[in-house]
């Protein structure tokens, strides 16, 4: 899976870049796929530029009969997939502030709905303008940031119940909270509670979507009898939980070496001189920093891999450049890339790992990786392999 460098794009490739595989995230929401069943509909989360990679792109690799409809956070998300002519469903989960439902409407979004006064202003907008308004309702079982309470649904069904005819109610969902946890109770709560509320709503519209997994749900509850699941970081790469298949890694990041220095015992280096040469040392500084989305907290504790070989991060990060320690590796010259998340011939830095070490989550790396970065997208892993070396020296 660590594959060697490919030929890059030399103006795209000039300092840093993130590779991105097309097959791995394919053969990751295969795996999903397969967990769930063939019945269950499958609603890639695509939010947030695709989790930074690109929203275009990772349309175009996982678009398949597998794939029922996108899901994504906001309106403008929503808007982007039909300016670029995504023709399924789009599904918009997060709250949406009325003043935005105008332009979910003509672009034919499906908005999530967790208040009445919402369900009221799309009312009057569909009317007003003779269109056909999607939504979903989502049910607040735990998470509390978003949804009707399920402990209210006395309160709200009434509402849902007398919509009008240009609502059109397409879902039902709730979000869970601790699916990554091993063993969480937490879990078995939130879908005794979802299940309570369906209960409690009556008979939904024929298709009316009820779903509430997110990776680790889907992977955990395999077969769970709902319509459909919404899977996000695995797609990506990111680990969900110790206990569950792992990910295909998706993505790798990479800058070059732009200087090599000798250092003598005393040397300082970086901002705060928070590293010191103890002897003859040698440091390669590379062209990406936290301007990049390399957390700066890696300074001096993470790594980086160099011709196969797993370097430490030397002296603090800074925006545009970080150096590692290439005292120990022979024959490095500036112009050789050196990789901070993912696999390098044999040597790997896990995106999980690098976001344990920074104290965060993978979410957060891969949503953080800059817009500075080009994203580079790997066609042939096979002609990748072949013309490494050609490239790279
Ligand atoms: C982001 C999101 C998901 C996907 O969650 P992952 O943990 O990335 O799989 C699912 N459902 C909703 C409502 C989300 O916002």
């Amino acid at each position: 899976m660590a594959h060697a460098h490919p030929p890059l794009d030399p103006v795209k490739t000039e300092r840093a870049w993130v590779e991105v595989n097309p097959s791995a995230l394919r053969a990751n929401l295969a795996t999903v796929t397969a967990a769930v069943g063939p019945d269950v509909k499958i609603i890639p989360m695509v939010k947030a530029d695709g989790y930074g990679l690109g929203v275009a792109d990772v349309v175009d690799a996982l678009d398949s009969d597998q794939v029922y409809a996108w899901g994504v956070a906001t309106v403008a998300e929503g808007s982007e997939l039909r300016q670029l002519g995504v023709s399924k469903p789009v599904m918009v989960f997060s709250p949406v502030w009325v003043g935005a439902l105008p332009r979910a409407l003509a672009d034919n979004l499906t908005v999530t709905v967790s208040s009445l006064e919402v369900l009221a202003e799309l009312r009057r907008l569909a009317d007003a303008t003779e269109t056909r308004a999607s939504f979903q309702v989502e049910v607040d079982t735990g998470i509390g940031r978003a949804g009707f309470p399920d402990a209210e649904v006395t309160s709200w069904r009434e509402a849902l119940g007398s919509r009008g005819p240009n609502l059109k109610w397409s879902g039902c969902f709730t979000h869970l909270h601790s699916a990554d946890e091993v063993g969480g109770a937490g879990v078995a709560e939130q879908e005794r509670r979802f299940e309570e509320t369906l209960r409690s709503l009556g008979p939904l519209p024929d298709d009316c979507l009820t779903h509430y997994c997110n990776s680790a749900g889907a992977l955990r509850l395999h077969r769970t009898g709902m319509d459909a699941v919404r899977p996000g970081i695995f797609l990506y790469g990111g680990s969900v939980g110790p206990d569950l298949p792992s990910p295909h890694p998706v993505v790798r990041v990479s800058g070059r070496i732009v200087h090599l220095r000798k250092a003598r015992a005393g040397d300082s280096l970086g901002y705060g001189a928070t590293h010191r040469a103890t002897k003859t040392e040698c440091w390669a500084t590379v062209a990406l920093g936290y301007g990049d989305g390399l957390p700066r907290c890696l300074g001096n504790r993470g790594h980086g891999i160099v011709a196969g070989t797993t370097v430490p991060i030397l002296g603090r990060i800074s925006m545009d450049m970080t150096t590692v320690d290439v005292t120990q590796v022979s024959g490095v010259r500036t112009g050789d890339p050196v990789t901070f998340v993912g696999g390098d011939q044999g040597a790997v830095v896990p995106l999980d790992e690098v976001a344990r070490l920074a104290g965060t989550i993978s979410y957060e790396i891969l949503t953080g990786l800059g817009a500075r970065l080009p994203r580079v997208w790997l066609t042939d892993e096979t002609e990748v392999g072949r013309q490494v070396h050609e490239i790279q020296r």
